[in-house]
């Protein structure tokens, strides 16, 4: 791999350890996700002017008023993805940066993935063409949708907060699948998660969040 990748400095091997050691601290458990974390250049989804920031744990700007997720929430979501052993298909609604896409691809077999942002969709798009992610397929769209020319889903993760829940998501899941959402008024965001049994769905509050919000419609 190439130095870029690997990190200097700031973006040390040294620095993704502490965040790592961080993530622990906060109670992320799963072995497999903390080593995926640690591996993934989080310098190169962000501008290069915040490359440095990379490591902390925090979200960081990355153009069109939107953010790359706090490690920490990456972390957790892909830990509650996980819970009950492999997934086949994940939905993602909101590539953003890509971030967290190229994190579930490490751990799934195919991720879909929607953005409704053009630029940020041709610059995540940019990445996994990069690091050869050739397990992500993504779409330029109202991701509240969902997909459904690609469902049904194992599982569905959305990255933006919607004040209220979309029912069509819900519908994309397999029996058994599960639905991993931030949702609420900005202040007041929790992070639900759902699991469809039959025709009915058990839903789980995990925590308060603070995510940006699931907007409708395409933005070019
Ligand atoms: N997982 C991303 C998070 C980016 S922030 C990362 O780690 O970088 C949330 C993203 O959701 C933004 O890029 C925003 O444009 C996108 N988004 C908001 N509403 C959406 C919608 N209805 N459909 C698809 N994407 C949406």
């Amino acid at each position: 791999m190439s130095l870029s990748i690997h990190g200097v400095g700031m973006t040390s091997q040294r620095t993704r350890d502490r965040l790592i050691a961080i993530l622990r601290q906060q109670n992320i458990k799963n072995e497999t996700v903390l080593s995926v974390i640690s591996e993934m250049p989080r310098h190169l989804f962000v501008d290069e002017a915040l490359a440095s920031r990379a490591y902390e744990n925090i979200s960081l700007p990355i153009g069109h008023g939107q953010t790359i997720s706090q490690p920490y929430m990456v972390a957790k979501m892909t830990e509650l993805l996980l819970e009950d052993g492999n997934i086949n298909r994940v939905l993602e609604v909101g590539t953003g940066s890509g971030y967290q896409t190229a994190i579930l691809s490490r751990l799934v077999r195919q991720v879909f993935s929607v953005e409704r942002i053009k630029p940020l969709l041709d610059n995540a798009r940019g990445k996994f063409r990069q690091f050869r992610l050739n397990n992500v397929l993504t779409c330029y769209s109202d991701g509240g949708w969902g997909w459904p020319e690609k469902a049904p889903f194992d599982a569905i993760i959305v990255t933006a907060a919607p004040e209220e829940l979309p029912m069509t998501l819900l519908e994309q899941l397999v029996d058994g699948g599960k639905l991993i959402i931030p949702m609420g008024r900005k202040g007041e965001q929790e992070l639900l998660f759902f699991r469809r049994i039959g025709n009915k769905f058990h839903k789980k509050t995990i925590e308060k969040v603070s995510f940006v919000p699931l907007l409708k419609g395409k933005s070019g």
